[in-house]
This record gives C-alpha cells, structure tokens and sequence, in this order.
C-alpha cells in the first residue's frame, strides 16, 4: 500500500526515468502524482455525426467551426458565445453562457470535438456548454476510445505516460481518509475522496468527471472558507482597546470639514468608529471607488485614536501616495494640532501645529514616535513590518492600523499584520482598517477577504463631473494630441500612462521575469517621454515618471506636477494608486488593451478629481472584438462594482485578479465564477465552525485545515 507521503523516487519499483521527468512537474510524491489533474478529456469513444444527434442526450460531434461570436443577453445580463458547427451530415449551434473568453480558443476552421448535451433553443437542437478540444492528430483519434484524461504535460513525459503511473497509483493507494464531514458531502451532493480521485482521472461519463471536479473546487473553497472564519472568530476572542469617543469632539471635526460627508461616508465612518470604541479588534475592508473620499474617512478615525492618547499607523503601498496622505492629513486637520510624521526610506518630517512642519532626522523622529508625541505615523508597511535592514518602529502605544489599497499587500502580509504581535507580553492587538479602491465583486470579496467585515462607499462627492471617456482610433491621434495641447494651454495637466509590458502568451516558461519586465518599461516610457516632449509637445513642461526612478527624484516631480510646474507627466503604472491632482483633467492611456479593466478604471480615477471636465482617452492598435468590448465596458459602466462584475466575467477570475496575489489554488480560483459553489462552500463551512470552532468532531477535517493553512502560506 502506498503512503500519500511516499516519494516516488524512493518507492521500489517505480521507474526512475519517470521519477526525474515527475519532477519536472513538481510531482515529488503520491500525493502530488494524485493531485496532478487532467485538465480535460478526450472521449472519441461514441462521436456521433450531427444529424444523429438527439434531445436531451449527452453527445459528442466532431466538427469543423464555421463560425463564431458573442453576444449578450440584455435581459438576462449574460454573455452568450455561439459557434456554429459542421460535420458531413449537418450543422449545430454550441452555445456557452457567460464564457465570453472561449471565443479566443475556438477559432473558424479548426476541427474540435465538442461534448454536451443536447438541448432546445429557439426551435432548434443546440449544444448547451459543450466541453471542447482542439484536434490536432486525427490519426491518433482514431486510435483511442473511452474517456481519456489529458494532463498537463511535459518534454519526454506525456498524457500517456501520467495515465500509465497514475493507473498505478490509484491501485496501490492506501486507503484515503474523507476529510469532508459526512453531512457536508450528503449536502451538496458530493463524491466521497476516493471516488473523487478515481473519477477525475478515469472517468466513465463527463458527467462523473465534473462532479469529480465540483468536489475539489469545493475542498479549496470550503477550506478557505473554513480558514476565514476561522481568523474572524479568533480575532473575535482577542482584546483590542476601547476608544473613548468623544461625540462633540467628533462633531466639531467633521463640521470643520472643507466639504459635507456623502452618505456612505457617514455610514462607514460609523460602522469603523462603532468598531474601535468596542473591545474587540476591528477587522474592516474599506472599499470604495477611486475618489469616493476614503482617505477622509480613515483620517478621522485616526484622529479619534489620538484623542484617546493612542496612535494610529497609516500605511500606502508607496512612498508617493505616502506623502500625498501625509500632506492631506497636514491641510484638513491641521488646525486641530495632532503630532504627525512621515517616516519613508526617503523622507522623515513631523508636524504638531500650523507653522510647525519640518524635516526632521529619522533617529529623532523614531524618538518622538516611541515617546508617544506623534500620534499618526504615515508611511509605507516598512514602518510595521519592517523592511531591507530596518527594525520595525517602536510606538509607545499602537491602536490603529490603516492600510491603504490593501489589494496590493497580499494576502499574506495582511494576514500577518493582523497577527502582528504589537504589545509582546501583552493581551492586547490593534484595530485594523484597509481600503481599497478596486471594486471586488461581492462573490470575490466573500472569499478572498471572508475574514474582513465590509464598508462600502458607493457614491462619489457631489458635483463631480462624469468623466468624458473616448476610445481613439490611430488615425484619430493627431487629432487628439491637438486637443490635449488646447485642455493645457487653459491650464490643465495630463498624464500619459505607457503600455504594460508582457509576453505574448505568458505560462511559466516565456514569462518575462520582472527585471526584463521593469527595464522594458523604462525604455517605453523613456522614448514616450522623448517624442513627446520633443515632437508632439515641445512648448509644454513634460516630465517622466517610473519605477527604477530614485524615491527623492519620484517625489520631486510628484510634487512638480500637483503644483502644476508640470504639464504631462509620462508614466508607468506607478501612478496607478491614490495620486490626487484635481487640476489634472487628461488621461491618456497608450496599449489600452494591455490593461486589465479594473486598471484602466483606477487611471481614469486619477482625473476628474476637480471642478474641471475631465477626458480620459484610450489608445490601442487592437481592433480585436474583445478589446472592443472590454473597452466599451469602461465606457458604459456607472461605477467601479459594475466593472468589476463585468470585467470577472469578461476575462474570468484567473485574470481579474492574479493567483499569486490571492495564494487561491488553482480550481478553487476557476470556481470563483461560481456564486453557487462558493455559496454553499461558505455556508457549509459556517455550519461545520459553529458546532465547534476547534473542529474537534472532525479530526481529519482539522489535519486537513492546517495542510491547507500551510500550503496557502507557503504561496
Ligand atoms: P479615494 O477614495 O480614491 O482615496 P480620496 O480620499 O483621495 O479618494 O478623495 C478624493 C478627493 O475628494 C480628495 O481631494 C478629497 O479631499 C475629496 N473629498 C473627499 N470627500 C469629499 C466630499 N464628501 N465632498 C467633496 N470632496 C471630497
Ligand atoms: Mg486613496
């Protein structure tokens, strides 16, 4: 019987030619040779000619594609892909809902084979979300029958050659031990581990091989969700201090305020204080559009915290937008005479009153933080967690943590701020606000931060003027350049953000690594920079900004262009997050198809900050339907919640959000489209941890837990 712990190369018997080739794949053990999934099946077993076809029957056709498109349901907003299909006896349409992406695989004129079940639709049989595959090798096909799993492969070791050893396995296996409780399963109607593990390798119906498939998706999700909850009722255990809030002290800070809170400011602002005057760690995720006012919001519970003689950190995810808060901070609550500091790799600097702002050594300023006189302490997470040969700061009394754009912390590290041991020695951890300006749809948000409680800012301050957002054709950039040259001669700013920079088709072997990456960026954004400055805008003040720029350079010119000494600003996406420059009305946007739509949303949100009409204009080279579309998307869409929906569906969760950023595994992450499965995976796991949050009834469920807790650490 074989362990799942068993390496391969040490099992006697097991050729070691394999073993090596195995590696390659990162299959080190059983374990890993069982986990290894086909990502499809071959089934030529029963091809069936289209005019044999009948309802309601599970088939498969072998066919020519003649043609294909997409279109969308209005009424039932979904994305529908068509693709008519042909063989010598006829023709079928498929149809697949709400995968727009599969137009890119299927292309006119290959030969697939398609599986599905038949339906009817408009007075006609169609196949309803067939299962494909690309034909390349017809004589091969011929040559096999049943349902034949395709794994991802590598040189010198093919689908083949992992049937013949997984074959092995699965007959030699140890008997595995059901994690998933008993009533879980029955539940949601799922296959007990063994069977999983057969029938997602050696399927005898589609059908099998998906449920097969339903039950690990669900182990991720329900493990993840398990995690969550787990987190949440552990941070619910522990103590964090009370804040005293003085009402009338609060009143007077809003009142004094340039402008009046919109309502979701309010309310968030409620939800947050309501969180830090209880004993128990608040744990929230501010997300709101880009403008919507976070910043306000999060300041004024900072203030509350030193009020209460505590001090609060608040963190960006970079030294710009650092100093950007820091000087917010400085000009709407001034008045109110708060120690606050900026400590960066670059800069340290205090403030305790108006007149009384200055750069300060950083040894005497991490003095001042550790005697308690600097209440907010802005900066980057190094100023927590550390960084490059620096200790973390010393704070005499740490209540608050603000983490802006928490998208781009990770997981992992918020993770581990939250459990930060803040006091050694002591009972008591801090209160815990991140913001975010990506909108996650609800379904992702659930998942990925099912530990975070929710304020939702869904409104923008009144009286901003939608942004007039225009996809410019190449022939159209003369014209264009034209009008950006009359926006900065009436005194407004631009900023041209330069095409990401990415392989072809990226999977682990042609990916660029990121210096590659970085250095061609530079080079785009140099000769951007070049032609404008010298060709297309040579009476205009054009400046550049990018990553491989010194932090004291970035800086300089960050401030050159909010106090308009510049006129364009050529840049990276560095610019992605946070900067505020109400005079700023254009945004150009070079390879607009490069970015994803949650991007291109989080430029536009750099203009139309002001009391000006705002533009935002979208250069691509591409005329592909898809870039159309998703173009179009960002044109139509009334806010960031809706795009994201859109751009989750458009481009499916793989690529709305990276994996590497979430640590979500693999089919977990495909399964994030469906609302369902994560639905019943949370409830479930909500079920399981109310009966007992230690899972002592379910000790493998626990064994289970942790491996998982591990693996997703370890990612
Ligand atoms: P984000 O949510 O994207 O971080 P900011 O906090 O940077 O947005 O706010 C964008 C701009 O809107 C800032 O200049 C801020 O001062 C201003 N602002 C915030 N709240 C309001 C409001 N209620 N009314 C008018 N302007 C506001
Ligand atoms: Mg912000």
């Amino acid at each position: 019987m074989l362990k799942l712990s068993y390496e391969l190369s040490k099992i006697s018997g097991f050729p070691p030619r394999f073993a090596n080739l195995l590696k390659k794949l990162k299959i080190l053990t059983v374990k890993d040779m069982l986990w290894h999934f086909p990502f499809r099946y071959e089934d030529f077993s029963s091809v069936v000619k289209i005019a044999d076809l009948k309802l309601h029957e599970s088939a498969t056709i072998s066919g020519l594609v003649k043609r294909i498109a997409t279109r969308r349901s209005w009424r039932r907003n979904i994305f529908i892909v068509e693709a008519l299909v042909a063989d010598e006896t006829g023709t079928i349409k498929a149809i697949w809902f709400n995968q727009p992406y599969i137009t890119k695989s299927l292309q006119p004129g290959r030969l697939i084979n398609f599986a599905g079940k038949v339906a009817f639709s408009n007075e006609e049989l169609i196949l309803s979300n067939p299962t494909f595959e690309l034909i390349n090798n017809e004589a091969e096909v011929k040559h096999t029958a049943g349902l034949i799993p395709i794994y991802p492969e590598t040189k010198g070791l093919t689908s083949k050659g992992l049937r013949y050893l997984t074959k092995i396995i699965l007959k030699n296996i140890e008997p595995l031990k059901e994690f998933l409780p008993a009533e879980v399963l029955k539940k949601n109607n799922l296959p007990e581990l063994t069977s999983a593990f057969r029938n997602i390798h050696f399927p005898k119906s589609i059908e099998q091989a998906d449920q097969a498939k339903k039950r690990f998706a669900f182990d991720d999700l329900f493990l993840l969700q398990l995690n969550n909850l787990k987190i949440k009722m552990a941070l619910a255990k522990e103590k964090a201090p009370a804040l005293n809030i003085d009402q009338s002290y609060l009143d007077g800070i809003i009142k004094d305020l340039p402008f009046e809170l919109t309502k979701s400011q309010s309310v968030s602002l409620k939800e947050i204080i309501g969180n830090l005057a209880t004993a128990k760690p608040m744990n929230r995720l501010l997300q709101g559009d880009v403008g919507s006012g976070k910043t306000v919001v999060a300041a004024i519970a900072a203030l509350i915290t030193a009020k209460n003689d505590k001090q609060t950190a608040f963190m960006a995810p970079t030294e710009v937008l650092a100093r950007q808060h820091y000087q917010t901070l400085i000009k709407i609550f001034g008045k109110l005479s708060v120690g606050i500091g900026i400590l960066t790799g670059s800069e340290s600097r205090s403030f305790y009153g108006e007149g009384l702002e200055a750069k300060v050594s950083r040894p005497k300023l991490l003095k001042e933080i550790e005697d308690g006189n600097i209440k907010i302490i802005v900066g980057t997470h190094a100023i927590i967690s550390g960084g490059k040969d620096r200790k973390p700061v010393q704070f005499k009394d740490l209540a608050l943590a603000i983490v802006d754009e928490q998208h781009r912390f990770g997981v992992e590290q918020r993770a581990a701020l939250v459990k930060q041991e803040i006091h050694p020695g002591e009972e008591t951890t801090i209160h815990f606000l991140s913001m975010s300006a990506t909108p996650i749809p609800r379904t992702l948000s659930l998942t990925l931060f099912g530990d975070l409680d929710l304020s939702i800012i869904d409104e923008l301050p009144i009286g901003r003027k939608a942004i007039i957002t225009k996809v410019v054709a190449p022939e159209n950039r003369k014209k264009a350049y034209e009008f950006v040259s009359q926006q900065i001669k009436a005194g407004r700013q631009a900023f041209v953000i330069c095409p990401r920079i990415q392989a072809a088709e990226e999977n682990e072997e042609t990916k660029l690594d990121d210096r590659r990456k970085l250095w061609l960026e530079i080079k785009n954004v140099t000769e951007e920079y070049e032609k404008l400055s010298k060709q297309i805008f040579p009476n205009f003040r054009v400046a550049m900004l990018h990553g491989k720029m010194k932090s004291s350079e970035k800086a300089k010119i960050m401030t050159e262009f909010s106090t308009s000494q510049i006129d364009i600003l050529v840049s990276t996406s560095v610019v992605e997050v946070g900067v505020d420059v109400p005079n700023a009305a254009i945004m150009m946007i070079e390879g607009a198809d490069r970015f994803g739509l949650a991007q291109l949303y989080q430029f536009r949100g750099r203009v139309g900050r002001g009391e000006h009409q705002s533009f935002c204009l979208l250069f691509t080279d591409s005329s592909s339907q898809s870039t159309q579309q998703r173009l179009n998307a960002l044109l139509k869409a009334k806010n960031g919640f809706e795009l994201a929906e859109e751009d989750l569906k458009l481009r499916g969760p793989g690529q709305f959000i990276g994996s590497k950023q979430t640590g979500i595994p693999d089919l977990a992450m495909k399964s994030l489209n469906n609302i369902e499965l994560i639905k019943t995976a949370r409830e479930s796991a909500l079920g399981i941890i109310k009966k007992d949050p230690e899972l002592k009834p379910y000790p493998v469920l626990r064994v289970a837990l942790a491996q998982f807790q591990e693996k997703i650490h370890l990612e």
